[in-house]
């Protein structure tokens, strides 16, 4: 895809048949991001600890290569969480992101939901990539 521009440090694509397409960082696109689906508030898979506002946090989170659209898998505690993607999936880019619980707030509501804050990368797997590949040392 090439760029046709840049709004705000994000690269607009060329529209498809669905729109345009924002290419930004990972800090610009997961920044903010509910983390609900996580639990109330997110729980660790691994050891069930409540993940609430301050605390770190280790999210799994994958894209298939034709959706546009990124989708949160599990959560884990700082603790818990693998050192990198341990089953990557042919097809489907996942990234393991780590960052800290925060909460959003909805004054017109009075409700509040769980976020993602300063989100950093901490491993990719890129759509060629399975865990086929990986066991044959294609790393
Ligand atoms: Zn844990």
């Amino acid at each position: 895809m090439r760029p046709v521009s840049v709004d705000g440090g994000h690269a607009v694509v060329d529209p498809g048949a669905s729109g345009p397409v924002l290419v930004g960082t990972v800090a610009q696109l997961f920044a903010g991001l509910s983390l609900a689906g996580l639990g109330e508030p997110p729980q660790c898979v691994a050891c069930g600890c409540a993940m609430t506002a301050g605390r770190s946090i280790v999210v799994a989170a994958y894209r298939p290569a034709e959706q546009a659209r990124w989708q949160l898998g599990r959560c884990y505690c700082q603790r818990c969480a693998p050192e990198t993607i341990e089953t990557p999936t042919l097809g489907v880019m996942e990234l393991q992101v780590t960052g800290r619980v925060g909460t959003q707030s909805a004054v017109h509501t009075q409700s509040h939901a769980y976020c993602l804050l300063d989100p950093r990368v901490q491993a990719v797997s890129l759509p060629e990539r399975s865990l086929y590949c990986s066991r044959r040392g294609d790393d």
